[in-house]
């Protein structure tokens, strides 16, 4: 008796050539098709590396390192619409990437009950809201949104981005390297950054 021909039919339930041998294809497509994520997120620079100013990320306030990201949905800041945001330019490609994600996961009547169109901004030369240290908004690395009902301060179930709705949201940014404070200390739901915590 052989396995063979269940691994045969699996792999062409799966798409790939049946060979009969379960190789990293193989198990990547079956990884696919059952929707469990590959790990292909990038490794951003941790938050202490980006402070030193040698990352990748280069120096904070350089204006000279943004660049203009065309939203795929339309986004609205601070109750108007929003044309592009400036974003680093070596995350440039992962934002619109993520956010064309987002908009074929959610659609746009679901983005926009969750609040997922409602951007608080990312370029800004300051400390954290906690004080002190620069924010990774100051490389323009670090993306707010829905700031109103997400502040700093509120905790699940509060924070509307806490919410059971919102996972695949942040998956999809994880996926993107991409790191939530609220996901991973619950404050700050608004806020993701481009850069690892530790
Ligand atoms: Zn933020």
């Amino acid at each position: 008796m052989t396995m063979k021909p269940t691994i045969r039919r699996i792999q062409q339930k799966v798409g790939v050539t049946p060979d009969g041998i379960i190789g990293p294809c193989t198990l990547s497509a079956i990884s696919r098709a059952l929707g469990v994520a590959e790990s292909k997120a990038p490794l951003w620079p941790t938050q202490a590396e980006v402070r030193r100013g040698t990352s990748r990320f280069g120096r904070p306030g350089n204006e000279a390192q943004l660049t203009s990201v065309m939203p795929p949905y339309p986004l609205l800041y601070e109750g108007s619409p929003v044309r592009s945001i400036r974003v680093h330019g070596a995350i440039a490609t992962h934002v619109q990437q993520a956010l064309r994600e987002v908009l074929e996961h959610y659609g746009s009547a679901e983005i926009h009950r969750l609040g997922l169109d409602l951007y608080g901004g990312c370029y800004n030369y300051r400390p954290t809201s906690g004080g002190g240290a620069l924010s990774m908004h100051a490389w323009g690395i670090a993306l707010d949104f829905s700031p109103d009902a997400n502040a700093y301060s509120f905790k699940s179930p509060r924070a509307t981005l806490s919410r059971p709705e919102c996972v695949a949201w942040w998956q999809i940014w994880e996926a993107h390297g991409a790191v939530s404070l609220g996901r991973e200390r619950n404050y700050d739901w608004m806020h993701l950054q481009f850069a690892r915590l530790s």
